[in-house]
């Protein structure tokens, strides 16, 4: 995973016309470069790696009781 270090401050350099842009906005409202990292396939994807950590989590601490 990519981690944005313009992100931290609340905005991000657009690829497309490097103009810092609003880290809020998905879309540059310059070029109109729509930002990926946001959408819903993204979130889903969190969701599955936070899914898949719990899974393997959920054993260890059983097996540490
Ligand atoms: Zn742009």
């Amino acid at each position: 995973m990519q981690i944005d270090p313009q992100a931290k401050f609340g905005t991000r350099e657009c690829p497309g016309c490097a103009v810092e842009v609003p880290a809020n906005e998905n879309r540059c409202p310059i070029c109109g470069y729509a930002f990926p990292g946001r959408g819903p396939l993204q979130r889903n994807l969190a969701w599955i790696v936070a899914l898949l950590l719990a899974l393997l989590l959920i054993p260890l601490l059983l097996a540490l009781r």
